[in-house]
């Protein structure tokens, strides 16, 4: 099909997609151990504002409604040639009762999950009580932490900045990420202090494979992990700032050896009144970030909710391979069985390809079973289909199986390439653009054809216009 783009005009990255030596498609797979930065700060600094102006888009842009998480906590970011991840904690407003302890939840999240942290005080107003207060759990921390005084719009405020040196946090930088004034400066400190391999991302391809074990509170997450790892672990309430468990944790389940990721998440009971759905879901996906698979854990006993397709999204947003756990099986009658099914069929239909595990966490009945469906998951997810392969498969299926005529034109697929795995991800050269529907008929056909089981396959689409004569 090589042959079919010669009379098209091409863009001077699609020849290193045909020659199958681009690693750089519209990102949505992450890097190995690309390290991760991430913004705190008590509410109203410039937190948004700040992500936005580093992102360069409006992306982050927060409804303007108390309460409203935003579904997406961290965001691919570059400068000067240097790929992080941008860790946005600010997505949830709290009131001033919880203001003290959510805004130090989130430096301690934070602190944890990221290699980099981006502290925001507003300059206009200075360090107040609850920044203090984050300041402290920072100046603990080895990590690299930048002090940014924003709303520094111009020079003349630059003066009024000198008194937050007394934090102790080092140098105050002075930004306007309104205006953008001071950014720059301190995006290239910013990559300056980022290690060189990611302490939280890690290599993925070093050591045990990573999981996220990730679902809503009480399906049995912590069960489920304690029950691998073999032992009964009292569960502490931890407050913020005491001791606590590693992170991640390497957990044997049927003779092989993975790492849990965030396991300190899963272990941890937070009690809080206000805001514990963001910092759920923040928690959720920094750990998606650091996984490779995810396991989403359901509980059979309730019914599909809301809140597990969510955390379904998350996984799927993350572009991570997924395996499903229903959990507690045990508990299951004849009658919330018929219930369940339908529940699957109707709300878990876009994942029908994601292995599903029916275990008892509590039992550790079928546990081992997550072993085979993580395998399979994974093994999806690395694959590669070699280009000429996958052009005779396209070559196929266009043939079996023309686009519809649209306005009296026809869009081809000129050729295709596999540019990435880990989730495999595919470009095509169309002479327009492909409908939704046929573009989720490619899908179903390249997973009848290749299986993929346990893996997102990512789709994107190049239209090339022909040659002028
Ligand atoms: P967040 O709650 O920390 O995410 O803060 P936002 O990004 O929502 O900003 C809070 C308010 O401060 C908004 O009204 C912004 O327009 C304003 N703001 C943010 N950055 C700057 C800045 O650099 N200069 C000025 N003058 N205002 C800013
Ligand atoms: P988490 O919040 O997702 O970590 O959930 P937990 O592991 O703390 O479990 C919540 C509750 O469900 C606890 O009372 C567990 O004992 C119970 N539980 C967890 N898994 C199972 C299971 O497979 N069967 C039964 N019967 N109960 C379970």
């Amino acid at each position: 099909m090589r042959s079919g783009l010669k009379g098209f005009e091409l863009e001077d990255d699609d020849e290193a997609i045909i020659e199958g030596s681009f690693d750089d498609i519209e990102h949505f797979a992450l890097e190995e151990a690309v390290p991760v930065v991430a913004i705190v700060g008590r509410p109203n600094v410039g937190k948004s504002a700040l992500v936005n102006r580093i992102l360069g888009r409006r992306e982050a842009v927060v409804e303007d409604v108390p309460g409203v998480t935003r579904d997406r906590v961290s965001y691919p970011a570059e400068w000067g040639g240097k790929r992080f991840t941008l860790v946005d904690t600010g997505g949830w407003e709290p009131d001033a009762k919880g203001l003290d302890a959510s805004v130090a939840m989130q430096a301690e999240v934070a602190i944890e999950l990221c290699d980099v942290v981006l502290f925001v005080v507003d300059s206009r107003v200075g360090a107040t009580a609850t920044d203090e207060h984050v300041v402290q759990l920072l100046r603990r921390t080895k990590k690299p932490v930048m002090l940014v005084a924003n709303k520094v719009d111009d020079a003349v405020q630059e003066p009024q900045i000198a008194g937050l040196w007394s934090l102790g946090l080092g140098e105050p930088h002075p930004v306007s990420a309104l205006h953008g004034r001071g950014v720059a400066d301190l995006l290239d400190l910013t990559v300056k202090a980022m290690p060189k391999e990611s302490a939280v991302a890690q290599n993925r391809l070093a050591g045990p494979r990573r999981v996220a074990i990730i679902g809503r509170p009480n399906v049995g997450k912590s069960s489920l992990l304690n029950k691998a790892a073999g032992e009964e672990r009292a569960v502490v309430s931890d407050v913020a700032g005491t001791t606590r468990d590693p992170v991640d944790e390497q957990v044997e389940i049927a003779g092989r050896v993975w790492t849990f990721v965030d396991t300190a998440g899963i272990r941890r009971r937070v009690h809080m009144q206000q805001g514990a759905d963001f910092y759920a879901s923040l928690r959720t996906a920094t750990a998606l970030e650091k996984a490779e698979v995810a396991i989403v854990v359901l509980d059979v006993t309730q019914e599909l909710s809301d809140q597990d397709l969510k955390i379904i999204d998350l996984a799927l947003e993350s572009g991570r391979a997924l395996v499903i756990a229903f959990n507690k099986w045990d508990l299951l009658d004849d009658e919330r069985r018929k219930y369940l099914e339908r529940e699957i069929e109707q709300r878990l239909d876009h994942v029908d390809w994601a292995p599903r595990v029916n275990m008892s966490a509590r039992t550790g009945r079928h546990l081992e079973k997550l072993v085979p469906a993580l395998d399979k998951a994974l093994e999806s997810w690395d694959s590669r289909i070699p280009t000429a392969k996958f052009n005779a498969f396209l070559a196929e299926l266009t043939q079996a199986n023309p686009h519809p005529l649209r306005g009296g034109k026809q869009p081809r697929i000129l050729y295709g390439s596999q540019v990435q795995s880990q989730p495999p991800t595919f470009v095509l050269f169309t002479t327009g653009f492909l409908d939704p529907g046929y573009r989720r008929y490619i899908q179903r056909r390249l997973r009848e054809t290749y299986g993929f089981e346990g893996s997102p396959i990512i789709m994107n689409m190049r239209i090339r216009e022909k040659r002028q004569r």
